[in-house]
């Protein structure tokens, strides 16, 4: 077997490679292989492990006499709120406890700064002749689709061991007014599995901005999803952000999407109360109060804080030995040929995998033909484009175990072939 770099090997080892990859990848054809890492999805065994819901709440008052029947409530039930305040480092009343999704708060957010403009904003974002976000890459794609569909313009900006560039951004958004804000995933990047360090937090909140309502959607959707002993700890960057003067940049969003249920969960938005109060100002117009029934069962299924930490242990064990099946099948396959790097997340959702450049579209067709279905390449990059058709983001949440194994030793395969079919054809231009 191959353990040297592919680039070393004379053109007739290359080809003795290249042919193996052949046969081998034509055996993963027949055996007709239905797989899909394509979605950062809970198992059903993480979800059953929330099945206790379907069985609450007990009553309907809260620990307020609050009647979570009825309407009302815009920012939430009392002990959510201080529940994940707990857990998210931040004060109860910076806390807005809603409905479902994050992924709505933050839309939300967004087209509240375009119709109306933010606390801080000179007039409506979209009353302005261009608006941009810096955009981390590789990122979360939805977040990247959510400001494509209200044409924001996107200037990507790479990600470090210890988060976005600090440096690169700081000196774009000194002189272009036009920036109204970034992304960020602090915690086990979707689809990085990088953390931000406090230093690159403090830079990012103390910087100084051309536009004076810059804001930081701080998606803090991995806070608490560890794969290890070895438990990031959030930025407090609510405080970081006011100990620098600007505490209405940062407005952070997190949910028990990948708690509890994905599609029944709570979502929260947290922020400076100035922005809290901005945030219910508008909001009182679409909604009368949030899914309160919701909310109450989580309270009683969790306890407390506790409680969901707890919990996430139970995720851990069904998860951490998913991705260790695809950290050992591309180790096995790929190790020391220099065609693929990839993450070992210590937590979130995602594998990063890095193939040989100019071969990950080739990648996720091959592995497509084989039936195994990858989140298309390109699709963590604004607009989907991946200036080095090298990055693929895997997804070991959803399948069971042993589906994950037999799919990321088919994506293997797809890399090896790829890359070795890309540097034949070198030789051969070159011969
Ligand atoms: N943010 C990130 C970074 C995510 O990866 C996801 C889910 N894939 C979401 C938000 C969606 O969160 P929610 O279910 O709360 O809308």
């Amino acid at each position: 077997d191959v353990t040297q770099p592919l680039t070393d090997l004379t053109p007739a080892e290359l080809q003795d490679y290249l042919g193996r990859q052949r046969a081998a990848y034509d055996a993963l054809k027949e055996r007709g292989l239905t797989l899909d890492l394509t979605r950062g999805k809970p198992s059903a065994a993480q979800l059953a492990l929330a099945d206790r819901l379907l069985d609450l709440p007990e009553g309907f008052k809260d620990a307020d006499g609050v009647d979570v029947r009825n309407y009302g409530g815009l920012n939430g039930l009392r002990e959510i709120r201080e529940m994940f305040a707990d857990l998210l480092w931040v004060e109860p009343d910076q806390v807005i406890a809603g409905g479902n999704s994050s992924l709505t708060m933050m839309h939300d957010t967004l087209v509240m700064c375009l119709l109306h403009g933010a606390v801080d904003s000179e007039r409506p974002w979209g009353r302005e002749e261009t608006v941009k976000f810096i955009c981390p890459v590789p990122g979360y794609d939805r977040h990247f689709t959510m400001l494509a569909s209200y044409g924001i313009e996107m200037i990507p900006v790479p990600i470090n061991a210890d988060g976005p560039d600090a440096t690169a951004i700081a000196a774009l958004v000194k002189d272009d007014p036009a920036i109204k804000g970034m992304w960020i995933v602090p915690t086990y990047a979707n689809p990085s599995g990088t953390t931000i360090s406090e230093d690159v937090a403090a830079t990012l909140v103390a910087m100084p901005t051309a536009a004076p309502d810059f804001k930081i959607f701080w998606d803090n959707a991995y806070a608490f999803h560890h794969l290890t002993e070895d438990e990031a700890k959030s930025v407090d960057i609510l405080s970081v952000a006011a100990a620098a003067g600007n505490p209405n940049r940062p407005i952070m969003f997190a949910s028990t999407s990948k708690i509890s249920y994905a599609g029944s969960g709570v979502a929260f938005l947290a922020a400076a109360k100035d922005n809290v109060a901005w945030w219910l100002r508008h909001y009182q117009y679409a909604s009368i109060g949030p899914d309160k029934v919701n909310q109450l069962r989580h309270i009683q299924f969790f306890g407390s804080a506790q409680g969901v930490r707890d919990h996430m242990l139970k995720h851990r064990e069904i998860l951490a030995p998913k991705f260790a099946a695809v950290d050992a099948a591309l180790t096995a396959a790929l190790d020391g040929l220099g065609v693929a790097t990839w993450s070992k997340p210590t937590g979130g959702y995602f594998v990063n995998l890095d193939v040989l450049d100019g071969t990950a579209s080739r990648v996720v067709a091959l592995a497509k033909e084989a039936g195994i279905v990858l989140t298309p390449a390109g699709a963590s990059f604004p607009h989907g484009h991946d200036p080095r058709d090298r990055n693929i983001r895997l997804a070991p949440s959803f399948p069971v175990l042993a589906d994950v194994e037999t799919a990321m030793a088919g994506v293997a395969t797809c890399v090896g072939l790829a890359a070795a079919e890309k540097l034949a054809a070198r030789h051969t231009a070159s011969a």
